[in-house]
């Protein structure tokens, strides 16, 4: 995208447009200029006496303009080559005092990237006497290490002399696309502060991990983050101030702005200084750790809750083995007393007889229960044997109380509650509970 000629930034309408690129080259080409006092003069504190002289220098509106050093210095924006030729030659304002102006000396480029498998064998000098007649000025290959060693990749960095960059480059027959370049944030490696490298450190040195002191390279202290005072190294990647950083550079990059404007613009996005950045952080973590903390205990508790439900259980147990106990005592007791009754009117010779038959099947036949229900249930109960064995008592006992067993579910209690012989439903309901 080379410089145009067209448009005319000195209309009447102030335009607001984003200063990294004229997609369009509606407006042409930003240039950077620089105004300051001649031989280091104060330029006038009244902005209207700067204004209107550089107005009727360029013969209407530029672009934009900022200070500079405290208002020593000016950058003027302009994208009108007319007025930048002219402006070139402004040397006296309204007010008589005596100004330079000049290309800005770091304003003025842009970069990009271009990958090309192609050109990596090349060398960058070779590289750039190619390139130049297509404005550029610096050609910087991208290595990586490998083992120790430097490699070449296909991507180079494209330095321009103008403040745009064309879309696409063409590499011997090909045309390539170019892509932005957001360099690294500078961070440096004695103080761990960024925006200035190890060479103009001001101080102190600090710890790589603790970011206290230097006191050596072994450091076995909590790692601590000395721009925002997290748990990491200064060196993570992780840390919400490096990622500001990058954020700060693309904002410089995209909209070829300084630093400290690039800062500025973006705190006013994310509605807040670095430290407050930093400690919404820290305050985040806080939290996070707090839930984490708040979870354990509920687990706890659970657990706590799931024992106590556990000894309960264990205690109905208990109390309903009890229940049982004392049911069987009962029935036993009924047992007994029917059982006394019953053998009153027995004659003594059936007595003998029927605790033989038991004795010989382990089990209890009864006379009365001759009914299909009662027969089903003792199969399903009693030893098969049982069943088949001859009826051997008469029909003395009491009337069966037996109806339930047909559902399956027959109760015990009111089975033995008939039982004839007292010494023996005692062994034989035992077992039969068992
Ligand atoms: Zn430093
Ligand atoms: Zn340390
Ligand atoms: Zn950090």
């Amino acid at each position: 995208m080379a410089a145009a000629s067209s448009g005319d930034p000195g209309g009447s309408v102030k335009r607001r447009l984003p200063e990294f690129m004229d997609p369009t080259n509606q407006f042409g080409e930003l240039t950077f200029l620089q105004m300051t006092g001649k031989d280091g003069a104060q330029l006038p504190i009244n902005p209207y006496i700067i204004g209107k002289s550089v107005e009727a220098c360029a013969g209407g509106e530029i672009e934009d303009a900022r200070t500079e050093a405290n208002g020593t210095k000016y950058t003027l924006h302009v994208r009108n080559p007319t007025q930048v030729a002219k402006l070139l030659k402004l040397t006296k304002l309204i007010d008589g005092t005596e100004v330079e102006v000049v290309p800005h000396p770091k304003l003025n480029i842009s970069r990009c990237i271009l990958s090309s498998s192609e050109l990596i064998r090349m060398e960058e000098k070779d590289i750039l006497a190619e390139m130049s007649s297509e404005k550029v000025i610096r050609v910087q290959r991208i290595t990586k290490n490998e083992g120790g060693k430097k490699v070449n990749t296909p991507a180079l960095i494209l330095t321009f002399c103008t403040t745009t960059y064309p879309e696409t480059m063409k590499v011997g027959l090909r045309r390539l696309p170019t892509r932005p370049y957001f360099p690294n944030p500078m961070l440096c490696y004695g103080c761990f502060s960024y925006g200035h490298t190890r060479i103009r450190c001001p101080g102190p040195q600090r710890c790589v991990n603790c970011s206290n002191n230097f006191h050596g390279d072994e450091c076995s202290e909590a790692s601590l983050c000395w721009n925002c005072k997290g748990d990491h190294r200064p060196t993570s990647r992780q840390c919400p101030v490096y990622k500001k950083e990058v954020d700060v550079i693309k904002i410089k990059v995209r909209e070829n702005i300084s630093f400290p404007e690039a800062r500025k613009r973006a705190e006013l996005q994310t509605g807040g200084s670095y430290a407050q950045v930093a400690a919404q952080q820290n305050a985040l973590e806080k939290k996070l750790l707090d839930l984490e903390a708040a979870m354990v205990k509920k687990d706890q508790e659970i657990a706590r809750l799931q024992e106590e439900s556990k000894r309960k259980d264990e205690k109905n147990e208990q109390m309903m083995s009890f229940i049982n106990q004392v049911k069987q005592q009962n029935v036993h007791q009924h047992q007994h007393r029917s059982n006394e009754q019953s053998a009153s009117q027995e004659k003594p010779r059936h007595r003998e007889q029927k605790i033989a038959t038991i004795a010989t099947t382990g089990s209890i036949t009864r006379s009365r229960n001759n009914s299909p229900a009662i027969q089903e249930t003792k199969r399903g109960r009693l030893p098969k044997s049982d069943s088949n064995k001859p009826v051997t008592s008469p029909n003395t006992s009491p009337p069966p109380k037996t109806k339930k067993a047909t559902t399956g579910t027959f109760d015990l209690t009111e089975m033995d509650y008939s039982e004839e012989e007292p010494e023996v439903s005692e062994t034989t309901s035992k077992q039969r509970f068992r």
